[in-house]
């Protein structure tokens, strides 16, 4: 059976293998966030565009203040935004304030705070040398206009975003979201607003799994339920197969009403797993089916959801236009002994906390993957692996954080 590391690479090679190149729109900037870009972004001129004060202080010739104590005259004041035209004669300085533009006689920036007005007006007294360079940055030592700041397929956070309002871009050229078709089954099923029969149970993986699309950066398109019935499935199948991904839940393990791989291998799917090394989750599929990746995510909602992680966000990435991001696994201290018997990774619902300064997390006591309650106590999934099921207290261990939540 596939590591989950291995489903990984193989979803991320299959889906790569598919070489979709997204449609781009454009969008306004302050809409881009977690968009992939389309374009590079360049540097529309010099960074910083002048030599540039990084401190409210006194600009100097250096040579001036080669020990403390040195006086010298103020002969003029230039704030952010504003410069000085004249010259700087020995002995004088000009008073300047953080992000002005240092004047072309000075070479050194002594901060206010180390300083004092002298005796006589417009004197100031520096308690510190200052050597060349100080408190000064060069113009064009950030990046040079031409530059590339962001290269095409950069992932746009708020850095990015601030680079390229900083250029002077305010619209982006970007790649649509992928759309990722959401399908739950079961005859047991019924809508979140309907009122369940005694043995039913509502549709809460269309809205979770829906949920996750969208904070993994794609567009969710919520199709529903399908009953364990082979022709209402594949109708509904088929229709998800109009997307650019499809997530389905339940109908994957070994009962007489899973009948989800059929259905699809009838539809001409080819599978590229059937089963990962994993609980919860182990009887999830992926492949292509009509050249879209679908995957099979067994129904119970924290099976659905870990599967969804682990194996559908590396898609939706590549998707998307971006690269696969690496599943962020943080470091923890364990809070008590935890032991696995099944030779299988296991990701328990658990909490990290910071309480003590240091990661720790601790296991929570649940019922198993339909126990999403005891799930949403807790931030994030500790993470047992098949080659070390055995963890003591105190040990360092892996942790995935619940996306969106840490
Ligand atoms: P299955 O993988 O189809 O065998 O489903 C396993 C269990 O997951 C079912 O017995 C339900 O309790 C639960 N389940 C299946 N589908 C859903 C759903 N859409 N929302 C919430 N729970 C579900
Ligand atoms: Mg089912």
């Amino acid at each position: 059976m596939l590591s989950y590391e291995d489903a990984r690479l193989t979803v991320i090679e299959v889906t790569a293998g598919l070489r979709r190149i997204p449609t781009r729109e454009k969008l306004k900037l302050e809409n881009s966030l977690g968009r992939i870009l389309a374009e590079e972004i360049v540097a529309d001129r010099d960074y910083p565009p002048f030599d540039r004060s990084t401190r409210d202080g006194f600009a100097v010739r250096a040579a001036d203040c080669r020990e403390a104590g040195a006086k010298l005259r103020v002969v003029g004041e230039i704030r952010a935004g504003g410069k000085f035209d004249g010259a700087l004669s020995v002995g004088e300085c000009v008073q300047i304030m953080t992000g002005a533009a240092v004047p072309r006689d000075a070479n050194a920036v002594v901060m206010i705070e180390h300083t004092r007005s002298g005796a006589l007006q417009n004197e100031v007294t520096m308690e510190r040398a200052a050597g060349p360079g100080m408190n000064i940055v060069p113009r064009g030592s950030e990046s040079r206009v031409g530059d590339v700041l962001l290269r095409a397929k950069t992932r746009i956070g708020y850095a990015e975003i601030a680079v390229a309002g900083q250029v002077g871009r305010a619209e982006l050229d970007v790649y649509c979201k992928p759309r990722v078709a959401i399908l739950s089954t079961g005859d047991e099923v019924v809508a979140v607003d309907a009122t369940p029969g005694p043995f039913e149970i509502r549709n809460s993986n269309g809205v979770s799994l829906g949920a996750q699309a969208e904070l993994a950066g794609a567009e969710a398109v919520l199709l529903g339920n399908a009953p364990d019935r082979g022709d209402e499935l594949r109708k509904m199948i088929e229709r998800g197969l109009e997307e650019d991904a499809l997530v389905l839940s339940g109908g994957v393990s070994m009962g007489k009403y899973d009948l989800v791989e059929e259905v699809l291998r009838g539809l001409g799917a080819e599978f590229s797993f059937d089963a990962v090394a994993i609980r919860p989750g182990r009887p999830a599929v992926f492949g292509i089916c009509r050249d879209t990746p679908v995957f099979g995510l067994p129904g119970n909602p924290v099976s659905t959801m870990v599967t969804f992680e682990l194996l559908a966000v590396p898609a939706i990435d590549i998707l998307a236009g971006g690269d696969a991001r690496p599943l962020p696994l943080l470091k923890a201290k364990l809070a008590t002994n935890v032991e696995q018997k099944a030779s299988l990774t296991h990701f328990l619902p658990a909490l990290v906390d910071w309480a003590n300064g240091d990661a720790m997390v601790t296991e929570l006591a649940w019922q198993g993957s339909g126990d999403t309650a005891t799930l949403a106590r807790g931030n994030c999934f500790l993470v047992v692996h098949q080659s070390k099921l055995k963890l003591a207290a105190g040990e360092s261990v892996d942790v995935l954080p619940r996306r969106g939540l840490l």
